[in-house]
């Protein structure tokens, strides 16, 4: 039974033990199949009717979600009205007939589940890895009693995010373990107030679901955050399952160290060292075995009998998921060309400087060299733009538009193409779709344009000053919110110091940027890049971001507050105090 539940049984027991007549409610509970005859026997050997309630309390507590719904009906048909009333906030949300439900019905609740929790759908073409998803759900079961953590862990492109969410694609498992629904949430490699913000909107997410009226601020605070989530998770969604995409730091696994039941995948098994609770692992092998990878490639190529070259061409990336998916869908485009990648895999010719151990670059390099190379020319340098994609960051068309000077249905179809040849993937849960890539393709491009990085960040500055000649865009939409994140990053990494000190030292952009992101990330933004700042002006730096200190409670608020006159309290010596100044008088002299 959900904690919830049981736990609003426990609290109004005694009430219950007054008042009920067992023996009219047992007909009701027996009759849909929760109590058995035996029960309710032993139940009315009971010496008096409080006995008797007393036991059947003591049964119910110890049965299911049904065996409460049940018991909940049983209260209504007899007319306790008011006990009814008391266990009614807590009814499980499950379907009463979930057990009788046909398999579409059940597929369907599945999916709707999933679909609510953001968990991604199968790719494309998909092979089952029953032995390893079963392993998974064992671990999750483990799950049923009390909160925990499994960790899936392996080497990068192994299978990992596919098949945690395969592992929760189960009409039981949801049912009888995580009956407060299935939350996903993609971390990758992010620092402090990226997490914030991922927490946050988590946070919003679930209390949107609650169709919750309080709209909370923002947290300011990493911790508070956490305070937050702990709180969500506890009284709203007790025995929900987090699961954490692609994690990469212990202090990261940290901010969700709240007695919670999580699933998480990483290249590294060790991080739940560093968090409490009971801890379960599997691992994932890094290939598929023989038979599955000739199956992904006979799918893809729609192929009954595969030539020769295909088990070649599966051992020698052994079996990579990754990259036999990468050629699969090659080999769709191209299906001539068996032999040709075959060989492009064996010569491994465009060898890496950067060398790992445990990941199989080289083969990677290969698959994802011969990707590009089968592209228009054309597309084949708009791809290269995406180079200065800052890792795990996704970005909607919109963004591309911008940057490439496109309309928007071209750049669609571009896009599109990018992700039928697994070049690129799309997260189409919500709208507008965003785009991203896997991590090793972006380490791919980095490798490939490290010449050119300065002159393909230059070119998005410039793509972007072009388009918003008359000022940052403020609509709040996700492209609005890439530009004014990313901006201050691409003209660093252009060497455009010029752009962009009079970008960070203008009271404008530090308005409209903590109104849309809150200070957090601004504050960031003056930390990181006050190197380059403080070559132009330290003091004007320092002056900025003491504003933002003294200050970032106040632009927390919303309303919004007025930051002019946030700004004329500023010393007056100090730029921010002088651009406020000017700022005023504009307003006065314009009436
Ligand atoms: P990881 O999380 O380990 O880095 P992913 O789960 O993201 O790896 O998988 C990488 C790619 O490998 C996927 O985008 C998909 O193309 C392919 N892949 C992984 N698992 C499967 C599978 N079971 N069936 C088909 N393709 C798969």
């Amino acid at each position: 039974m959900e904690e919830r539940a049981r736990s609003c049984l426990l609290r109004f027991r005694h009430r219950l033990e007054q008042d009920i007549k067992p023996s009219y409610l047992m007909d009701h509970m027996v009759s849909d199949g929760v109590l058995s005859v035996d029960e309710e026997e032993r139940i009315r050997t009971q010496p008096n009717r409080k006995d008797q309630a007393v036991a059947l309390l003591e049964l119910l507590l110890k049965k299911d979600n049904r065996a409460y719904i049940s018991f909940y009906n049983a209260l209504v048909k007899e007319a306790y009205d008011d006990l009814a009333s008391l266990l009614q906030d807590d009814l499980p949300q499950m379907l009463p007939d979930a057990h009788n439900k046909s398999s579409d019905g059940s597929v369907a609740y599945v999916q709707a589940v999933l679909s609510e929790g953001g968990v991604p759908q199968r790719p494309v073409v998909f092979v089952n890895r029953p032995e390893l998803v079963n392993r998974v759900r064992e671990k999750l079961y483990r799950l049923l009693k009390e909160p925990g953590w499994v960790t899936v862990f392996g080497m990068a492109g192994s299978g990992k995010s596919v098949l945690a969410a395969e592992a929760v694609r189960d009409h039981r498992l949801i049912e009888e373990c995580f009956p407060g629904g299935i939350h996903w949430l993609s971390i990758g490699q992010l620092d402090k107030p990226d997490l914030l913000v991922k927490i946050q909107s988590l946070c919003f997410r679930l209390e949107q679901s609650l169709d919750s009226q309080s709209l909370h601020r923002p947290s300011n605070s990493l911790d508070e955050a956490k305070e937050r989530l702990r709180f969500l998770m506890l009284r709203r969604y007790p025995r929900a399952l987090l699961i954490l995409d692609d994690i990469w730091d212990s202090t990261v696994l940290k901010a969700f160290d709240i007695h919670c039941r999580i699933l998480l995948t990483t290249r590294n098994r060790s991080l739940a060292d560093s968090v409490s609770g009971a801890k379960y692992e599997v691992e994932v092998e890094s290939g598929l075995d023989e038979n599955k990878g000739l199956e992904i490639l006979a799918k893809y190529t729609e192929l009954n009998r595969l030539p020769e070259e295909a088990r070649s061409i599966v051992r020698e990336c052994k079996g990579s998921p990754l990259v036999v998916s990468l050629i699969g869908a090659l080999l769709k485009e191209k299906p001539n060309r068996w032999d040709y990648y075959l060989r492009q895999l064996q010569q491994k010719q465009f060898k890496r400087i950067r060398k790992s151990s445990s990941y199989d670059y080289d083969a990677l390099d290969q698959a994802m060299a011969a990707s590009i190379e089968v592209l228009p020319d054309e597309h084949r340098e708009l791809y290269k733009d995406l180079t200065v994609l800052e890792k795990d960051i996704k970005v909607p068309a919109k963004v591309l538009s911008v940057l490439w000077d496109l309309e928007a249905e071209e750049v669609e179809d571009i896009l599109e193409e990018f992700v039928n040849k697994s070049l690129l993937f799309v997260d189409n849960h919500n709208k507008p779709y965003q785009y991203y890539l896997h991590d090793l393709q972006l380490d791919f491009l980095v490798e490939q344009n490290r010449t050119q990085l300065e002159s393909l960040h230059t070119k998005v500055v410039h793509q972007y000053q072009q388009h918003y000649r008359d000022g940052p865009p403020t609509s709040g939409d996700e492209e609005c919110l890439y530009w004014i994140r990313f901006l201050t990053y691409h003209m660093a990494k252009a060497n455009l110091s010029q752009e962009l000190y009079s970008l960070m030292f203008s009271l404008d952009w530090v308005s409209i940027k903590a109104q849309i992101m809150g200070p957090a990330h601004l504050i960031n933004d003056y930390v990181e890049y006050g190197p380059i700042l403080d070559k132009e002006n330290s003091e004007v730096r320092s002056q900025f971001q003491e504003f933002l200190s003294l200050n970032g409670h106040q632009l927390e608020q919303r309303p919004f507050p007025d930051v002019v006159q946030l700004a004329l309290s500023e010393p007056r010596s100090s730029e921010v105090y002088r651009q406020a100044l000017l700022q005023a008088q504009d307003r006065t002299s314009a009436g």
